[in-house]
Order: C-alpha cells, then structure tokens, then sequence
C-alpha cells in the first residue's frame, strides 16, 4: 500500500462519529484554491471544533503523514499531482468574533476578512481598513503579515493563539500564545509560528469610530483595487515579492517584456503584471514555468532575486 493509501486507510478505520467536520478522499484542490489550479489531496479535512483538531492531532501521529494547513487558498499555488498527506482547511474551524473591550477586539482564524470587514463598517471598528481587498482567512492573513499600502498584520495585532498539531510540539494540545516581543514577522511573512503549530485565534487593535466613517474608508479603498487588478480571472494576487531598494516585481515583470506572456493558460495580466491568472484550465506546471522564467531573466539580465510571495506546495 502507497502512503496516500495508508493515510486514507487510517482516516477510514478510525473515523469517529462525533467529529463535526468534514473529511474527504482524493478531494481535488483546485476545488479549495484561488487559483482554481491543484491536484488531489489524500485526504481534506474541515474542523469545525477544537475537538476535532485533537482527533486530527492523533491522525497526524498515528500516520507520520505530512500535513498542511490551507485558509482560503488565495495565496497556494497546489501541483497538478496534489498532495499525500493530509490538507486541514482552516475555514470553518474557528470563526468567531467578539469585541473584547472599546480598544480591541478578538478573531477567529478562519473567519474571513470579508466578515471582519462588514462586521467592522457595521461596528464602527476602525484598524482594519489595511486588510481591504485582500481576500482570504484572519489566519492566513497572520501567517502571511498580509497588508497593503494602509499598513500590515503586524501593526494590529496583538496576541496570536495557536494549538499544536504536532503532539510532539505541545504535548497536551494545550493551546500557546504569543504577544509582544514574541509577534515577528517581516515583509509577507511570519517568524514566530512554530513548525507543528496553527493559528486558532488573534486580538486586534481597534479605534472606534462612526460607523459611517468606517465605511467610506472601506468602500473607497476597495473600490481603488478594482481598478487595478485583474479580479475578473483566477489567481493568487501578486506572485512575487517587491525585490526592495524603491522597485516592484511588476516593473521588473514589465522591464523584462513579459507583461501579458503566456504558457499554456496561465499569463502575466495585462492589467498588473505581477498578477498571474488563470486563463482557464490553466496547470501548476504553466503558472511554474511563468514564474521560473522571471526568475532566471530577472537574475541573468538585472541581477534582481525574484522571490515568490505564493507558496507552492504539494508532490
Ligand atoms: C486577488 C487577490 C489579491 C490579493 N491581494 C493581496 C494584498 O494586497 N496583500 C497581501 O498581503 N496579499 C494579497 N493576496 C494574497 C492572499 O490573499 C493573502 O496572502 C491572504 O492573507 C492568504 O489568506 P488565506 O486564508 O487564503 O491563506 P492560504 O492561501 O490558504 O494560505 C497561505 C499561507 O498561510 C498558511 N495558513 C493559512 N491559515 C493558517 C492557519 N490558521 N494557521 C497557520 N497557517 C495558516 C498556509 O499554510 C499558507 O502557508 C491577494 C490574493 C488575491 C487572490
């Protein structure tokens, strides 16, 4: 038996009748990415209850299988073979959200920023405006130190809680949790997440304000990204990080010629050229084939290192 086999076999055997959630075999991730790109996992599962994070905790244990932990999927670029392990979506697992006092309030990790928003137009809770137009989970956000021009994660948050999924990384389970000094992150990326660990929940720092006030701010924002990006087609936002020194990966893109360049059914938008959408039927192998040939030309003709802001995962 294959390891893709071995882990489905243990899911079977051992599924327990009070998990809330949702596990799926052989389930397309192309169905659960931005990218609508992505082959099989060998098994997805959906938590909905600490609970159910233990008992995957014990799967994870009892199988040696490699796990990830998926949001939203708009920042994953999956491989076209999938992944044999087990994928944990975040999205239904924890998504709560509550003012804790006039100055903050706390957030689920996979309540999505969409919800965070309306909720804050709805509130008054200004803090929030940086994250508008960035699709995707609150726990997804924080790993990534998601932001915009407005600002990033790390200048709102406060406190992080995760729990382990790795028995070894915390045996127990007992949830851990990080604030002040121990909350680094740097440019579209976290440093204090642990291997084994996954956000459950964050604090954010709030101003109040008019509701009204809030609004406009939100909507004018949103409607500022419209304009800019490629929304019309699949993709993961911006492929690249911005290389640093005042230059943006899509001047880089622009500068090398390869503004519109297609493989197959992925391209580097007309519209933003460090966007690659999906045509249709676009593979992971295209979108990779797109982004090592900025790679190789951006080093090769201007010494510039493209580093991917997309994760790629999978076999
Ligand atoms: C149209 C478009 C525009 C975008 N614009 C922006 C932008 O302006 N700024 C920006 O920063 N990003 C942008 N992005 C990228 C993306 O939306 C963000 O990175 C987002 O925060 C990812 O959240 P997600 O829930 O989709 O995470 P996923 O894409 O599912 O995962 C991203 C990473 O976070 C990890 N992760 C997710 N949830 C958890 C968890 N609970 N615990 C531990 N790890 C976790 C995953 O393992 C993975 O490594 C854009 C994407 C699109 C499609």
């Amino acid at each position: 038996m294959n390891h893709r086999a071995e882990i489905q076999e243990w899911f079977r055997a051992n599924f327990k009748a009070n998990f809330s959630g949702e596990v799926l075999f052989d389930e397309p991730l192309l169905r659960h990415t931005y990218y609508r790109i992505g082959g099989p996992a060998a098994v997805l599962a959906t938590p909905k209850s600490l609970r159910d994070v233990a008992w995957l905790r014990a799967a994870i244990t009892a199988t040696s299988s490699p796990v990830f932990v998926l949001g939203a999927g708009s920042n994953v670029l999956v491989s076209d073979a999938g992944f044999s392990g087990l994928v944990i979506r975040s999205t239904k697992m924890n998504t709560e959200l509550t003012e804790r006092n006039s100055r903050s309030v706390r957030a689920g990790a996979g309540l999505s920023i969409s919800a965070l928003l309306r909720r804050a137009m709805h509130e008054g809770w200004s803090g929030f405006e940086f994250l508008c137009g960035i699709p995707g989970t609150v726990g997804g956000a924080i790993a990534m130190n998601a932001g915009t021009q407005l600002g990033e994660v790390k200048d709102h948050v406060l406190r992080v809680e995760t729990v382990p999924l790795l028995e070894a990384s915390k045996p127990g389970g007992t949830p851990i949790a990080f604030e002040g000094a121990d909350l680094r992150f740097e440019y579209r990326r976290n440093l204090f997440l642990p291997a084994g660990q996954m956000i459950w929940a964050a604090e954010w720092r709030i101003t109040p304000k008019a509701p009204g006030e809030v609004k406009l701010a939100v909507e004018s924002a949103l409607a500022r990204r419209k304009t800019t990006q490629p929304l019309e087609f699949p993709s993961c936002g911006s492929v690249f990080k911005n290389p640093g020194a005042g230059t943006s990966a899509w001047q880089v893109i622009n500068q090398l010629g390869l503004r519109g360049h297609r493989v197959g059914n992925a391209q580097f938008s007309v519209k933003h050229s460090n966007f690659i959408v999906n045509l249709g039927g676009a593979t992971a192998a295209d979108v990779k084939a797109l982004i090592s040939l900025a790679q190789s030309r951006a080093k090769a003709e201007l010494g510039i290192a493209l580093e991917c802001e997309v994760h790629c995962i999978g076999d």
